[in-house]
Parts: C-alpha cells; structure tokens; sequence
C-alpha cells in the first residue's frame, strides 16, 4: 500500500499576501505584505512621499 502526501499549506493563507510595489513616480522597487500595502496607499511612497495607487502593486506568485 501506498500513501501519496499532497502539500497545499503554501498558497492558501490569506495573510502571506505579499506584493511587488514599484513606485510609478520614483521608480523604486521594494516587497510589501497586505498591511504595508494599506500603509502605502493612505499615507504615499516611503521613498518618495508622493500618491501609490493599487496599479503600483503586483501581488506575487
Ligand atoms: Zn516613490
């Protein structure tokens, strides 16, 4: 007899959101989870100071 073992535990979890930012005035790149993104898009690029809009994110495979 055979067991297969089937590993879903990565992918699913909802708060191991992390995003690619790229700031579309500054052009700086950085890794951001979901909280930081919402950090982001209140209060502007951390490196710039200037609007991020949800465009300058790409959630990451
Ligand atoms: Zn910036």
């Amino acid at each position: 007899m055979r067991s297969v073992t089937i590993d879903t535990s990565e992918s699913m979890g909802s708060d191991r959101t992390r995003y690619e930012f790229e700031c579309s005035h500054c052009s700086e790149q950085t890794v951001v989870d979901a909280p930081v993104q919402d950090q982001l898009l209140g209060r502007g690029c951390i490196f710039c100071g200037r609007d991020v809009s949800e465009r300058d994110f790409v959630r990451e495979q």
